[in-house]
């Protein structure tokens, strides 16, 4: 959601951004040029009109970036992704359309957006293009949660027995959370069920979640983790199952928009 990006000062901006383009598919109320309000639909996809006293055709995206672009229904779905910091890539991919398809319609968003909200365009402008280590406070606050919430699962130093309930159990190890019943004798990680049982190299985690939020591709982490692509690719999915399942939504959806 945008609110978590924008400025409060320019919130009342993009929701008027977002309705002007919602609007842009809706039944004109008279004809641009000479006034009259009788007209006819020429056709539905795009929506376009004929006056029935001067017979030119217009509809509502006339004078305006829009003009015959199609389709417009979707001029919404990418503003409010954009605001929320997607790449075009990403953007391109989940609408599937091709690169020089989405790429006219921000450009268009963009232009209108200059002409008509120039503050927002100025903020959207300065957050898209922001040098990668200036994360929005929202993502810091998330990215701090869960490191506090891995800290917390490393340096447990009590867990009940998961196989007989005892109390009495020992920690083995420095690094990942291992136990040793001493009822049971069975040993066992307090990671488990966390999704971190899966993840090895505990000391490059926090790094690998930097990397994550700043959007950098695999090979910029290859070089800062000294890890293997396959490892990379792999580990990238379970933080995202991790960072969903942690409740930390916002970062979730902010990693999956900076895929480039
Ligand atoms: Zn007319
Ligand atoms: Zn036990």
């Amino acid at each position: 959601m945008y609110s978590n990006f924008v400025p409060t000062h320019l919130l009342p901006y993009a929701d008027q951004l977002i309705a002007d383009l919602k609007a842009l598919d809706a039944k004109p109320s008279y004809c641009p040029y000479c006034q009259y309000n009788q007209f006819y639909l020429v056709h539905d996809h795009p929506k376009y009109y004929r006056c029935k006293a001067c017979h030119k055709g217009f509809n509502r995206s006339l004078n305006t970036p829009f003009y015959r672009l199609t389709p417009i229904e979707d001029l919404p779905v990418i503003a409010i992704r954009r605001l929320c910091g997607q790449s075009l890539f990403m953007i391109r991919e989940e609408l599937n359309y091709s690169i020089a398809v989405v790429k006219n319609r921000i450009q268009a968003i963009d232009r209108y957006m200059q002409t008509v909200y120039p503050e927002l365009f100025q903020w959207s402008q300065n957050f898209i293009y922001a040098p990668k280590n200036e994360l929005p406070q929202i993502i810091i606050q998330q990215v701090n949660e869960l490191k506090t919430w891995i800290n917390d699962q490393l340096n447990v130093t009590h867990a009940n027995c998961p196989y007989c309930g005892s109390m009495k159990t020992n920690r083995i190890t420095e690094k990942r959370a291992q136990f040793r019943c001493n009822q049971c004798w069975r040993y066992f990680s307090y990671l488990k069920g966390t999704g971190l049982e899966h993840l090895r190299h505990s000391d490059k985690w926090f790094l690998m979640i930097d990397l994550l939020a700043r959007g950098k591709n695999v090979d910029e982490m290859q070089l800062d983790l000294g890890l293997c692509r396959t490892t990379i690719f792999k580990n990238r999915k379970i933080w995202l199952k991790i960072i969903q399942h942690q409740g930390l939504l916002v970062l979730h959806e902010w990693i999956l928009g900076r895929k480039n």
